[in-house]
C-alpha cells in the first residue's frame, strides 16, 4: 500500500481504466472507479438510487453534490488508515474541494496524481475504434477490438458506442481542456503532479507509472 492517495486522470482512451485496475493489484489498495460507481449507485430502491434515476431519465449529468455523496459513502466502507485509488474522480476544480473534504475525514489526506497524456490523433484512432458489448459492458480498444465479432467474457455482441464518433469525441476532447487542465495545473502546484506518456504500451505506460511513484518516495 501507498502512504498517499491515488488520483488516475486523463482523457477517454488513456487507458486510465486499465492501468487503475493493474496498480489496485499492484499495491493492493482498493480502486474506486466513479463512473462505474454511478452506473451502480442508479440501481436498486433506496432513495439514493432514485434520485439519480431521475436525473439520469432527464438526461441531465448528476450534481457535484451527489457525486461526492456517493463517493463519500464508498470511500467510508474502506478502514481509515487505508489508501485508495481514485480513478475518473476529481474530474474538474469543484470536485478536488470536495474530495479534499473527503480526505480531511480520513487517516491520510496525502495524494499523488497520476494524469495519462496522449495526442489528440491517439483519442481519436481508439475511441474511434472502441466496441463495447451490449451484454456486460466490458470495453475493447483496437486492435483488439477489430479482431473480435463477440464478448470474449460472455459470448455478448460487441457494437461502437454512439458517441465514439468525431462530433463526440471533439466534443470531449474540448471538456477536457476546459474541465480537467486547470485540476491538473492546480494539482501541479501542490507538487502531486506525475505526468506519463499514454502512447506507450500498457506494460510500458505501467512501468513509467511504478518507476515515477518510486521516486516520489525518495
Ligand atoms: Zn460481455
Amino acid at each position: 500500500m501507498l502512504p498517499f492517495h491515488l488520483i488516475i486522470a486523463g482523457i477517454q482512451g488513456s487507458g486510465k481504466g486499465t492501468q487503475s485496475v493493474l496498480l489496485s493489484e499492484h499495491y493492493k489498495m482498493p480502486c474506486i472507479g466513479v463512473g462505474d460507481l454511478i452506473r451502480n449507485a442508479s440501481k436498486g430502491n433506496s432513495v439514493l438510487a432514485n434520485k439519480v434515476r431521475e436525473i439520469h431519465n432527464k438526461g441531465l449529468l448528476l450534481p457535484n453534490k451527489l457525486v461526492k455523496e456517493i463517493v463519500e459513502k464508498e470511500v467510508g466502507k474502506f478502514p481509515k488508515g487505508q489508501t485508495i485509488i481514485f480513478e475518473g474522480y476529481p474530474r474538474d476544480m469543484d470536485q478536488v474541494k470536495d474530495f479534499e473534504d473527503i480526505l480531511k475525514k480520513r487517516d491520510i489526506q496525502k495524494k499523488k496524481m497520476i494524469v495519462i497524456t496522449i495526442k489528440d490523433k491517439t483519442v481519436y484512432q481508439r475511441l474511434s475504434g472502441r466496441r463495447v458489448c451490449v451484454s456486460c459492458g466490458k470495453i475493447y480498444m483496437p486492435p483488439k477490438s477489430y479482431q473480435l465479432n463477440f464478448c470474449e467474457s460472455c459470448g455478448g455482441r460487441l457494437i461502437k458506442r454512439e458517441d465514439d464518433n468525431e462530433e463526440a469525441i471533439k466534443r470531449r476532447l474540448q471538456v477536457y481542456r476546459e474541465k480537467t487542465q486547470p485540476l491538473i495545473d492546480y494539482i501541479r502546484k501542490q507538487g502531486d503532479l506525475v505526468v506519463i506518456n499514454g502512447e506507450q504500451t500498457i506494460p510500458e505506460v505501467f512501468k513509467e507509472i511504478i518507476k515515477k511513484l518510486g521516486e516520489v518516495f525518495d
